[in-house]
């Protein structure tokens, strides 16, 4: 029997920069730098270059990032934001937060990614924003959502909480729209060594108005200018992320070599991937293929000792937190296409070669 495959595994990687990690740590410790601070202020400075945006604000995770988004751009009660019915909750949640009210459209059946023509018919007078999602690390169209939201004079958030380095016709993703949001959870292609999220801004402004919310509505400690949070990101985090990013090129290299043998090697007419417009280039933070029984395929995988994850199941508008919103099966034929026939594959920088072969191998047998 081979070597048990799963669809991520962080060991591997984090084993490679230990050391490294444990050192920053040391320093953070020493210094009982736990909360904010300087190792928090260097993660940010080195991001915004990363990312080509002006300004870079840590906070405590994606969820929060998506959050602060929307009051940073003044999205409240009564308000409507629009996004796809396919993403993780999350996107969704942080409308929900804000007292708003979540407007799903469906998303293309070729790059799985919103559906910019199915946007104007959603927009209201209530419309505020609308959140386009790099799903998977795959930009999504962002020049045709951008034309809709200038047109109606909506704000445009990016959730690139899965495509930190992806880029969208030669350009990193982050500062595309008026803010955009990361998540730094271990599992992203950039994870902490904790929960982590982050926002890139080319705006002075909110990049101002944000360090306030996240630190209790403060500029000035003990003065409280607005009602705020505690979403502050940790010093431990923040250093665990310096390290990484450096190694973050080379390990987003190496999982599009991977995403490059899977579309070149799985000749299976049985397995579909997600489509590649010629503008995209994807980070790969997951490696989704669609099939028509997908337990099946699943059960088969497993007895090849080959773990893949689902990723999503149950689209956003079939959620029970959502049942009030009275959506229902059939709303969103392609999103929901997706919940019920993805599998996603083994995908991560450490993932060996000949593991790749035997994955192959097995899909191209199936
Ligand atoms: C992970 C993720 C989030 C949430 O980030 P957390 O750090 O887990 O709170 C939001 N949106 C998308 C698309 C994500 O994949």
């Amino acid at each position: 029997m081979k070597e048990k495959i799963n669809c991520l595994d962080l060991s591997k990687q984090h084993q490679q920069v230990k050391k490294e990690i444990f050192d920053v740590f040391e320093e953070v410790y020493d210094q009982t730098a736990f909360s904010g601070g300087r190792f928090v202020e260097e993660f940010e400075n080195k991001f915004a270059d990363f990312c080509n945006a002006k300004y870079s604000i840590g906070v405590n995770n994606g969820t929060s990032a998506l959050h602060l988004a929307l009051l940073a751009l003044g999205v409240g009660s009564g308000d409507e934001v629009i996004l796809p019915a396919n993403t993780f909750i999350a996107t969704a949640w942080a409308i929900t937060y804000v007292g708003a009210t979540p407007v799903f459209v469906d998303c293309k059946s070729d790059t799985w990614e919103i559906d910019a023509t199915l946007i104007e018919d959603k927009i209201t007078d209530k419309t505020k924003a609308i959140i386009g999602v790099h799903l998977y690390g795959q930009p999504f169209d962002i020049d045709a959502v951008q034309e809709i939201a200038k047109k109606h004079k909506l704000f445009l958030v990016e959730d690139a909480a899965q495509a930190q380095g992806a880029e969208y016709k030669g350009s990193r993703v982050g500062s595309f729209g008026d803010l955009a949001c990361f998540s730094f959870y271990p599992g992203k292609n950039l994870g902490a060594c904790g929960e982590a999220g982050g926002l890139t801004t080319n705006s002075l402004e909110y990049s101002k108005h944000l360090q306030s919310l996240r630190n209790h509505g403060s500029i000035v400690r003990y003065y409280h200018d607005e009602v705020g949070f505690n979403m502050r990101m940790g010093g431990l985090e923040a250093g665990s992320l310096t390290v990484k990013l450096k190694y973050l090129n080379d390990w987003n290299s190496r999982r599009k070599e991977i995403a490059k043998r899977y579309q070149n090697e799985i000749t299976n007419p049985k397995i579909k991937m997600q489509f590649q417009p010629d503008w995209s280039n994807s980070v790969y933070h997951l490696f989704v293929v669609t099939v028509d029984d997908r337990e099946d395929l699943i059960k088969y995988l497993n007895t090849n000792n080959i773990y893949p994850g689902l990723h999503y199941p149950v689209p956003c508008h079939l959620q029970k937190a959502y049942a009030n919103l009275n959506y229902k099966v059939g709303d969103f034929p392609n999103s929901e296409y997706l919940a019920s026939h993805c599998v996603s594959l083994p995908m991560y920088a450490e993932l060996e070669e000949n593991s790749i072969d035997n994955i192959i191998n097995v899909l191209n047998k199936y």
